[in-house]
């Protein structure tokens, strides 16, 4: 996982690309690098962020109307100067940029080396550089026919893109299983890892399929595949607004993206919920909508936050179709040989809709029968085009590492479909089908509401900021949003924390409850409510100091608590909706007050397009 842009057009191609990579950064961001040619192909490269390259190349004069840029999450090598992209051919007339992981490198690797070749860093994406000029070398053939014969020996993930000194207006550019799209301009395209470096200049673009090779050259785009046969690119317009990339006053985008959840989920439901005529379409469902109705079972991959999404939707389907759920890591799922029968069906979930893991789960899935549905942020993201059908979260894109709109738009999402199938099912009575349409409908305006305790969460994060461990307790519907709150404050404060079913709590981790350990409880007013306000008690007789989320108006836990944050009531099944809320917010909140970089937290990368 990485970010790729690059260039070629009347332009000045560096600004373009150091802006695209800039808006790339989420996807990694250990070190950055360009290529131009100017005079001679040129690499530039730095480890840190995209803006210390950007200094150190404000000080030279660089014009070139071609070039390539790259922003590194590293997998083979330490993020340092010699590992970041571009790299050198031997004869440094040919460079490449990788996202990705080249598996058979290391063979590769010996084999060059017995020929005579040097590699400098300790990259996957070096080896393939050096091949694809060695191959080159022995067949005396041209660039793109090196490049195909190569990518038909090499196992692994690729995008990328290769520039040559020797065609110094060519770009060419292949993809299998991490995204690129190709930018159509006006005599001029642009490449990247997603669109948001392109839609500033143009808004017509073309999606590269796995195993395709796009080569720019002449002012035209030519694709073909592997296998040497021509393909017809299929151009799309993109329906993406520049400034739902842009932080839009916010210091940063996951503060944004967190008040933008009353639209994101509204924008989820629009034209699908409609409480008033009591009616739920799922325009993405429609061929397979009666498979999910007579399936067995369901099956839901995921990973991360979406696999939290996933657990919420295990009880939905549960509870309103009364079908058996297995919720399961897709990164497990793949690889344990799972029992799968034609005729089962299988959502993945995925905000990039690019999870290398989730994806070839459902790879495997559907090789044995299964119907797949995707649920995906990113329109023609390769997830949403390898399932059978599918829906879209429409939340807008999502910048911010750590996922907080995508995740709320998921559960909209999957409740919809739950609740659709409920009703084709007859597993929901009318009215109750009605109730819960009517909740739905409220839950934008109870994010509002629940976005307002905004102020009072700094309070307590102020409080509770220099804390080595946290533990965070839920039940039923509130047992995934635990997790969830408990992954949001590893993920971007690095603070330890750990979520668990609150019952489960006396099997182990109420040994490490004691006057220094913060316990954050959803105790909202649902069925296990009594249950939960039990567990208080045990925590606090143990001296635990006690956050809780809690249903407006609350009384009891008042008395018991440390901190309550009050929510708006609903129904239970759309709690979560509301309770993952401040669990944003205090993630963030303690975040900004460490000094940590709340956007781009350390290690972690916004796609996981490795395994
Ligand atoms: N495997 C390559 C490396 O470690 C590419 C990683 C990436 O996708 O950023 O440099």
């Amino acid at each position: 996982m990485c970010g790729i842009v690059a260039y070629v057009g009347e332009r000045e191609a560096l600004p373009v690309i150091i802006k695209g990579l800039k808006r790339l950064e989420y996807r990694g961001y250990d070190s950055a690098g360009v290529a131009l040619i100017n005079g001679e192909l040129q690499v530039f490269k730095k480890k840190g962020k995209v803006t210390d390259l950007e200094t150190q190349l404000n000080e030279q004069e660089l014009k070139s109307n071609i070039g390539m840029g790259h922003t590194r999450w590293a997998t083979h090598g330490e993020p340092n100067d010699t590992n970041a992209h571009p790299h050198y051919s031997l004869d440094k007339k040919l460079a490449i940029i990788h996202n990705g992981i080249i598996e058979n490198y290391a063979s590769l690797k010996q084999e060059l080396i017995s020929k005579g070749h040097e590699f400098i860093s300790e990259t996957d994406s070096e080896v393939l550089v050096h091949f694809i000029e060695d191959i080159k070398a022995n067949n005396n053939c041209t660039l793109v026919e090196a490049v195909r014969l190569a990518l038909t020996k090499i196992i692994g993930a690729y995008a990328i893109v290769i520039m040559s000194q020797d065609d110094t207006n060519t770009l060419i550019a292949a993809r299998k299983g991490s995204p690129l799209v190709i930018g159509l301009g006006k005599e001029e395209f642009f490449l990247a890892s997603d669109a948001t470096p392109i839609i500033e200049y143009t808004n017509e673009v073309v999606y590269l399929n796995d195993h395709e090779i796009a080569v720019i050259e002449n002012n035209g785009l030519k694709i073909k595949n592997t296998e040497d046969t021509p393909m017809t690119p299929y151009i799309q317009t993109l329906d993406m607004e520049l400034e739902a990339i842009e932080k839009g006053g916010y210091e940063h985008f996951m503060l944004k993206e967190i008040f933008e959840q009353p639209r994101s989920v509204l924008d989820c439901m629009r034209g699908r919920l409609s409480a008033t005529d009591a009616r739920l379409t799922l325009g993405g469902i429609r061929e397979y909508a009666g498979a999910l109705e007579n399936a067995e079972r369901l099956i839901i991959v995921a990973c991360g936050t979406s696999w939290h999404a996933g657990l919420v939707a295990e009880y939905f389907f549960e509870e309103f179709c009364r079908l058996p759920v297995e919720v399961e890591y897709a990164s497990e799922f793949r690889y344990r040989n799972p029992v799968i029968k034609e005729g089962d069906v299988v959502i993945a979930i995925s905000q990039s809709g690019e999870t290398a893991d989730t994806l070839a789960a459902i790879e495997l899935a559907r090789s044995r029968g299964a119907i797949i549905l995707g649920v995906c942020n990113v329109v023609g993201s390769s997830i949403a085009r390898a399932s059978h059908e599918g829906s879209y979260t429409h939340a807008g894109p999502e910048i911010g590492v750590a996922s907080t709109k995508a995740f709320t738009a998921q559960l909209t999402v999957l409740f919809m479909i739950a609740l659709r199938m409920a009703q084709r099912k007859g597993t929901i009575t009318e009215s109750k089908f009605r109730e819960m349409l009517v909740e739905m409908e409220n839950i934008p305006n109870k994010i509002e509401k629940a976005l307002k305790l905004n102020d009072q969460i700094e309070y307590i994060s102020d409080l509770f900021k220099d804390k080595s461990n946290f533990l965070y307790l839920g039940r039923g519907y509130n047992f995934p949003v635990a997790l969830e709150g408990a992954l949001k404050l590893k993920e971007i404060s690095y603070i330890h924390a750990e979520g668990y079913p609150a019952a489960e709590m006396k099997h182990g981790p109420i040994a490490l409850i004691d006057e220094e350990m913060p316990v954050v409880f959803i105790a909202t007013r649902d069925s296990s409510y009594e249950k939960v306000v039990s567990n208080i008690q045990e925590v606090k007789a143990r001296k635990g100091k006690v956050i809780a989320i809690v249903t407006e108006g609350d009384k009891l836990i008042n008395q018991m608590a440390e901190f309550v944050i009050e929510i708006p009531a609903t129904n239970e099944a759309l709690m979560p909706l509301l309770s993952v809320i401040p669990l944003q917010l205090l993630s963030y909140h303690i975040a900004v007050m460490r000094d940590c970089n709340v956007d781009q937290p350390r290690n972690l990368a916004k796609s996981v397009t490795v395994e």
